[in-house]
Order: C-alpha cells, then sequence, then structure tokens
C-alpha cells in the first residue's frame, strides 16, 4: 500500500495542504485555498506531472471547510491532472491542531475524546482551534474510514519543567484558569532541532541547541536531550521575540497604562498589540522584514530601530537559553527571516565570542534559503540554517501514530 500522507493546515478561511508521498519523501501535490466562505475563494494547486510540477490557479464558491476539502480530494483525484487513482490511496491524514492543552504531549490518534480535548482547548486558541477542529469534522463526513491524526504545536513544549511553565502570578491563575506558559511553533522547532542533529551526524540526546524560527511570527526554543526546556512564546504566541506585527515581551503595566491614558477596550488593546507593534508598529513601514531592510538601507531611521531591536530581543533570548541550559552546541536560524537574512544572522552572532559562537562571513553569505553550517570550522557553537518543514514532520507523525496503532 502507497504511504501518502495528506497534511491539513484548516485556519479560519483557508485550508493549507500537501499529499507527501513518504516511502521517498516526495510532495505528490500541495496548495491552499483562500477566502472560504465566499463566493470568490481562490485555489492555487501545484502537482507532481511527469518528471517536474505543473501549478494552476483557479476560483470558485467554496462555502465551508467541507466543501474546500472536497475540492482538494476531486483535484487530487482528477481525471487529467489527478496524482492519485483512489481514495485508498491516501494511507493517513494528519491535521495541525495548535492548542492541546496539557493533556497533549505528543501527536495523538482522533477519536472521539481527541476531538473533545480539542474543542476543550478552544478558549486558549480560539482563532485556530474551532477550524482545526472543523477541517477534522469535515474529513471524517468524506472519507469515514481513514486514519487521522493531531499534531499539536504546543506538544514539543510538554516537557518544560513547571518551574519554568508557571507565571509569577497567584498560584490560583494556573489552578483555575490553567494560565502557563505553553508555547508554539513546536512542530517547527521539533523538526529543526531533529534534522540538525541528523546533518551533525550526533545524537539528539547528546545536544543542546537554541532553534530560533523567525518569521512573521517569531520564537525561540532551548533544546537539551532532545527536549523543549524553554521557549519563548507563552500563553499565547503574543510573548517573546519582536514579531512582524506583535510585540512580544512589554512590561504588562504599560497595557494598563495605556487603556487608562486613551480609554482603549480590552478589544482595541489586543488589536494594538497583535497587529500594530512589532516591526511594523516600530518601523511605521512594514511588517515585511525584507521591505524594512530596504528602507533602512535607504537611511529610514525607525527602520533601523526595528532591526535593532529585534536582532538585540534574540540575542537575549540566546544567552538565556544558552545559561537555562548550561552550555549551547548548536544555534540554529529557521523561517522566512533566519533561513534567507544575512545581515539578521550576523548582527544576531556578532560579539557573542563570550559563548564560543564564531560566525564565517562567507558561508553565512553563501547559505540562504538552503540548509548549511554558517559558523567557523574551529567556533565552539555550529551556527546553522536550516529551512524548517512542518508539513514533513506532520507527516512523519502522522505515519508514526499510524504504525504504533497497528502494532497494537
Ligand atoms: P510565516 O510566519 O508567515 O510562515 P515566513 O516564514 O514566510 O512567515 O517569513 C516571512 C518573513 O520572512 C517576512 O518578514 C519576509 O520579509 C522575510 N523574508 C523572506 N525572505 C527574506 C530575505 N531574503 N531576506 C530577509 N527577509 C526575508
Amino acid at each position: 500500500m502507497k504511504k501518502n500522507i495528506l497534511i491539513l493546515n484548516c485556519g479560519s478561511s483557508s485550508v493549507k495542504y500537501e499529499l507527501m508521498d513518504m516511502d521517498n519523501s516526495g510532495i505528490v501535490a500541495s496548495g491552499f485555498i483562500e477566502r472560504v466562505g465566499m463566493e470568490d475563494a481562490v485555489i492555487h494547486h501545484h502537482y507532481r506531472c511527469g518528471d517536474g510540477y505543473s501549478d494552476i490557479k483557479t476560483s470558485k464558491s467554496i462555502p465551508r471547510h467541507r466543501e474546500a476539502i472536497e475540492f482538494i480530494m476531486n483535484l487530487l483525484m482528477d481525471d487529467e491532472i489527478g496524482v492519485i487513482e483512489d481514495i485508498k490511496d491516501i494511507y493517513g491524514i494528519g491535521h495541525r491542531v495548535v492548542h492541546g492543552g496539557e493533556k497533549h504531549i505528543e501527536s495523538a490518534y482522533i477519536t472521539g475524546e481527541v476531538k473533545q480535548d480539542i474543542k476543550d482547548c478552544i478558549d486558549l486558541a480560539p482563532l485556530h482551534n474551532p477550524h482545526n477542529l472543523t477541517g477534522i469534522e469535515a474529513c471524517e463526513k468524506l472519507i469515514p474510514d481513514h486514519h487521522q491524526v493531531a499534531v499539536f504545536d504546543t506538544a514539543f513544549h510538554q516537557t518544560i519543567p513547571r518551574h519554568t511553565y508557571i507565571y509569577a502570578l497567584p498560584y490560583e491563575a494556573y489552578s483555575k484558569y490553567g494560565i502557563r506558559k505553553y508555547g508554539f511553533h513546536g512542530t517547527s522547532h521539533q523538526y529543526v532541532a531533529s534534522r540538525a542533529a541528523e546533518m551533525l551526524g550526533k545524537p539528539l540526546e547528546k545536544l543542546k541547541i537554541i532553534s530560533c524560527h523567525l518569521g512573521n511570527g517569531a520564537s525561540a526554543c532551548a533544546v537539551k536531550e532532545g527536549k523543549s526546556i524553554d521557549t519563548s512564546m507563552g500563553f499565547t504566541p503574543l510573548s517573546g521575540l519582536v514579531m512582524g506585527t506583535r510585540c512580544g515581551d512589554i512590561d504588562p503595566a504599560v497595557l494598563l497604562y495605556l487603556m487608562n491614558k486613551e480609554a482603549f477596550s480590552a478589544h482595541e488593546m489586543s488589536v494594538i498589540i497583535n497587529r500594530h507593534s512589532g516591526l511594523f508598529g516600530i518601523s511605521g513601514v512594514s511588517r515585511d522584514f525584507r521591505e524594512i531592510l530596504e528602507q533602512a538601507k535607504e537611511g529610514h531611521d525607525r527602520s533601523q530601530l526595528a532591526i535593532d531591536i529585534f536582532a538585540y530581543r534574540i540575542k537575549k533570548y540566546i544567552g538565556s537559553y544558552a545559561a537555562a541550559m548550561n552550555g549551547l552546541d548548536v544555534l540554529v536560524f529557521t523561517a522566512g527571516i533566519g533561513e534567507n537574512s544575512v545581515e539578521l544572522r550576523d548582527m544576531v552572532c556578532s560579539e557573542m565570542e563570550y559563548l564560543g559562537i564564531d560566525l564565517d562571513r562567507k558561508r553565512n553569505e553563501k547559505y540562504t534559503g538552503t540548509e548549511g553550517i554558517i559558523s567557523a570550522a574551529d567556533s565552539k557553537v555550529t551556527v546553522m540554517t536550516l529551512p524548517t518543514d512542518e508539513e514533513f514532520m506532520i507527516a512523519r507523525e502522522t505515519l508514526r501514530i499510524i504504525g504504533e496503532l497497528k502494532n497494537v
């Protein structure tokens, strides 16, 4: 039987998908549907065709996630551009689920109980979990006999120790409402850490790794002996590093002060810290790092300031995680900014000799958007750039969980 895994990431008005052939880790088809719920939803489909790939873009009315997934299935099995013949050629479906709460410390085979758990976490991830669940239920209706697995963004961080995940608030905040650090981007950090170890030919269990996922959302993670022991996002994805439009760490009293001064409602304040802050808020130009870099090069002062604050925050987290792990072996940069920005990596790694970080400028310039070691040959800490692959990780987890089930 073919080991094709369908990976689904259902958002509020979008569905991203990828069909991966796990026998040779190749992408058979991928794409995304935007504007789900609208008359003019847009479908971008990329599919294997002969020795290469082709793309199509089309638009049609897609009222719900269920129709979106049905459309994807039909594309995959289409007479002309299809990549599989039968629905049975899909071995299993892996869903990206943002929040698994404290209960889910790893990926889970989807049952009624797991669905209830996802529902129970809606309060903690109101923008994501409801849509992730809708995707799961749509698949159950469309292809009821298929194996489905939930891969949680929070699961990898469930190894973070208690003294790290409890906030210094009255303890009831945790015991009554579950307010604690959960962390996100777990699938990416897990992939990056394991791939770094694989590339270096060293056992993951022997390494102290800091993974910096720097995209529109950004987080750092301390991975000691293969386990997440701390991460910069917290109860929500708002804390930690500066992001495209999110503020990251600030003094919480600032919120109270601003709400008082400007008579902002909680909702207005939430919009400010989630959508009007970060690189965008500081620069006043854009949330896009490339644009900010260009503006800074042309002398735009606040763009340069945004870059400086962004880089400094990352540097601080690296220092604190090296302290938390009592050392550092590998520093990895991933996601859009981490994989591609030579300037940013250079800024973060400069004046870090005390930690044993010695960046090789030529290597740093050479590796953009690809896997590579960018530190000097004798650098104590190996610095790497490594494209993240959350879809592959979800597919691998889906296969593993289905495999375990079959072995029972
Ligand atoms: P998301 O979190 O939405 O998946 P990405 O991982 O795609 O985001 O990262 C998007 C960010 O990466 C943007 O700020 C973009 O400007 C930045 N980026 C992409 N390519 C480059 C590049 N060559 N140099 C600097 N920044 C880049």
